[in-house]
């Protein structure tokens, strides 16, 4: 048995969820055709509370997208040195929006107001525009780490104050709020747009969904052509992102427990000199200085457990749908011995 823990991206569709993709309805989306991309679109506006939704091939896209929309060339966008739209998005704040980045220094990837008030530009020409401020919930890199509600209000209200729009990478948004039991409507008010994926913790093949005012996705209907992601018949992936809404989100407090198991397990270990909280579905532990990741991975990958290396001695296990208490025992089975 192989223990696949590199990422809650390798899950692959039930039966349950194939049937319902085989028998979605659909039509050409890109001529807003498709009532199983529209149903899916509103269903997810809906849970946050938001006037429209965009579903795009990718995290990547949806967060691309959004930044496209809310900056212009030469703008700066606000975010955590440690966030995906700037170290895993192939540098596409540059490269598809022309804008800079004021990367700031948070606590395992969150940010609190008081930072961002201190990074915003004063009016200057020497200066790039401040024009956007992105967080990150969970903060991958930071080890599934999430927000209080309450700092984000914070940091919304600064955002007011200077006019500025507050944008969420929320790829593992339910994974936070299964966590924190704060209401995805709440939550929404807090950001101008938000990015969710489905294909992470919620078990689809593929998929993310982008929401906003109806204003901003009628502009991002146009970048996402523009950057080619307009589809047709997405009503079979569509169908999938409904039934993960409708079926995987409060069960990922299971992947949380097991996290939390594979962290206990691995804190015995002589070799492995920290483990950052498991706050969420993701471990992320560091190897005393004499050993490599990338040789502690190959080491595992022998054992039949794959993990991802995270930095030269960062390690990290992301739990999910498709890793079970046989395969967490397994898992025990294999390190302890
Ligand atoms: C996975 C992920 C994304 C999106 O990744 P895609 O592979 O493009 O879907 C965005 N942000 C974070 C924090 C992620 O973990």
């Amino acid at each position: 048995m192989t223990i696949e823990l590199r990422s809650d991206t390798f899950t692959k569709p039930t039966p349950a969820m194939l049937e319902i993709m085989f028998s979605a309805t659909v039509g050409d989306d890109v001529f807003e055709d498709d009532p199983t991309v529209k149903e899916l679109e509103e269903k997810t506006a809906q849970i946050f509370g938001y006037e429209a939704g965009l579903f795009c091939t990718s995290g990547t896209m949806t967060n691309q997208i959004a930044i496209n929309v809310h900056v212009r060339q030469g703008d700066e966008v606000i975010c955590d040195a440690l966030s995906h739209i700037y170290l895993y998005e192939g540098g596409g704040i540059a490269a598809n929006s022309l804008a800079s980045v004021n990367l700031l220094q948070g606590n395992r990837g969150r940010l609190t107001a008081e930072q961002i008030v201190e990074a915003i530009q004063p009016d200057n020409i020497h200066h790039p525009i401040t024009r956007l401020v992105s967080l990150e919930n969970t903060v991958n890199k930071g080890g599934g780490a999430y927000y209080d509600l309450s700092e984000i209000q914070k940091i919304k209200q600064v955002c007011l104050e200077n006019n500025l729009p507050l944008h969420l990478d929320g790829a593992r948004i339910f994974n936070a709020l299964v966590e924190t039991k704060e209401s995805p409507l709440e939550y929404g008010k807090a950001f101008d747009s938000m990015s969710i994926c489905l294909s992470k913790g919620l078990g689809t093949p593929i998929g993310s969904v982008l929401l906003g005012t109806k204003t901003f996705i009628k502009q991002a209907r146009r970048v996402r052509k523009r950057l080619g992601g307009g589809w047709r018949q997405a009503g079979y992936l569509a169908a999938a992102g409904i039934y993960a809404l409708d079926n995987n989100v409060n069960r990922l407090v299971q992947d949380h427990a097991r996290a939390r198991e594979i962290g206990k397990i691995m804190e015995q270990l002589p070799e492995v000199e920290e483990i950052y909280p498991v706050d969420t579905n993701i471990v992320i532990f560091r190897l005393n200085d004499k050993i490599l990741s990338s040789d502690y991975v190959q080491k595992l990958h022998e054992k039949g457990i794959k993990a991802a290396t995270f930095g030269k001695h960062l390690v990290r296990f992301v739990t999910h749908l498709d890793f079970t208490d046989e395969h967490l025992e397994e898992f025990r089975n294999k390190i302890i011995k």
